[in-house]
């Protein structure tokens, strides 16, 4: 069935360009500017294809910026979703449901950790984070322990807590003076950390991968060496996985690459496959850290948002998923270490894990500037750090797609490289 025919109609090319034209102009005239979308709307998808009001298809190796997981229009996640909507939809956490109760287990067995708690996105998840970081203190009778340490170049979020970890004076412009406590040390520092640890330091709030901030890889030892310098302090190492976790990076968490468990752990992106719904998981030690009160969220643990948690979960855990994104990562990895091999003067290398990956642009070529060039040969790619062109595609990517978008962002490169 055609894209068309599915939604009942069969409108020519012009109607298709006055719909998008009709839609842009409510857009201009009735969202926030807070975003510079692309000037096209979006209507469907299927795996790991978007496709416009205009019908044009696209190569998404953005998914949502490594949310869709499970791809576009997957008939488990509808299935799911149908399914728990025809049961019930919200009912509060007044009470527990179904699908809190058993996603909480699932989780907790799947990962090691002891305790869930549900939120709604990445930058609530990572609230929780700061929250707990100091609250756990508190309740252990340590209130002077307030100082946060998180990272240059981190992102979590844009939330006022999670604006004060991310650090970044350019998203922290005109919001009057960030959250006290929250000190920044260069990405990959041991000893910068080591140095400035001390008793009244609460927690390490990291990422193991720095997404948004270019796909920067932790160097080996230096998650392991924040553990160590946590333990030894009595500080908390509380990780945020918001895009590296779910399988992305080819663990379940990527931090189980360096054999490193955190206190607490941030998840969102991934965890709905394109559900909005976040959660954090806890050691036991933090169990009791956010007492009756402390802590809510009126649609944490929203039975729709958590019904497609478990989906995601269940095709990651028992659909190979993960190893998947182990083997694809490679192809890709290979692959954009050809193409920077081939364009030396625009690019330097790539970088990053499993289906997390940057191609490293040179000479001052900004990545999202190329994004529209992309757009143009029919693939979706996001922009991580000024010069990294990131490819974050479903986890269900096939060998055929990742040539293809290789195929694609090779002519990218060569329009560039002809000052197309
Ligand atoms: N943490 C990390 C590592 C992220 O990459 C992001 C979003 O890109 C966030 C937090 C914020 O997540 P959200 O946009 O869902 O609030």
């Amino acid at each position: 069935m055609s894209e068309d025919s599915a939604a009942g109609a069969r409108p020519d090319g012009d109607d298709k360009a006055a719909r998008e034209a009709e839609l842009l102009a409510l857009a201009d005239r009735y969202l926030l500017k807070n975003y510079r979308p692309a000037r096209m709307i979006m209507r469907s998808g299927r795996g790991c294809e978007l496709i416009d009001t205009r019908g044009r298809r696209y190569l998404d190796f953005c998914a949502g910026v490594a949310v869709c997981c499970l791809g576009h229009n997957h008939p488990g996640l509808n299935a799911a979703l149908a399914e728990q909507a025809a049961r019930v939809m919200h009912v509060s956490n007044y009470f527990y449901n179904e699908q809190n109760v058993l996603l909480a287990a699932e989780l907790c067995q799947a990962t090691g950790f002891e305790r869930a708690f549900f939120c709604n996105s990445g930058a609530e998840a990572n609230e929780v984070l700061f929250k707990v970081a100091r609250r756990y203190h508190y309740e252990a009778g340590a209130p002077e322990r307030q100082r946060i340490f998180a990272f240059e170049r981190a992102f979590h979020g844009r939330t006022m807590g999670a604006l004060a970890l991310t650090g970044n004076p350019n998203y922290q412009k005109g919001f009057g003076a960030p959250l006290a406590g929250v000190e920044h040390f260069p990405f990959g520092d041991l000893e910068a950390v080591a140095a400035a640890m001390a008793a009244d330091v609460a927690a390490v709030v990291v990422e193991p991968i720095q997404g948004e901030g270019g796909v920067f890889v932790a160097p080996d030892g230096f998650l392991s060496g924040l553990r160590a310098l946590c333990d030894h302090h009595g500080a908390l190492l509380l990780l945020d996985e918001v895009q590296t976790g779910m399988g992305r990076t080819g663990t379940l968490l990527a931090a189980e690459r360096w054999g490193v468990r955190a206190d607490a752990v941030a998840l969102a992106k991934g965890l709905g496959g394109g559900f909005p719904v976040g959660a954090v998981l806890f050691d036991g030690k933090l169990a009791g850290a956010l007492p009756p009160g402390a802590h809510g969220s009126t649609f944490g643990g929203n039975p729709l948002a958590c019904a497609a948690a478990r989906t995601v979960l269940r095709y990651l855990l028992h659909e190979g998923l993960i190893e998947q994104a182990r083997e694809r990562g490679q192809q890709l990895s290979q692959g954009l270490s050809r193409l920077a091999a081939r364009y030396p003067k625009l690019c330097v290398g790539e970088r990053g894990v499993g289906l997390l990956r940057a191609l490293v642009l040179a000479n001052g070529l900004v990545a999202r500037e190329l994004l529209p060039l992309a757009r143009h040969h029919g693939l979706l790619l996001t922009a991580a750090g000024p010069t990294g062109l990131r490819f974050t595609p479903p986890l269900i990517v096939s060998a055929a797609d990742i040539d293809e978008a290789l195929r694609r962002a090779d002519a990218v490169l060569t329009d560039v490289a002809a000052g197309r």
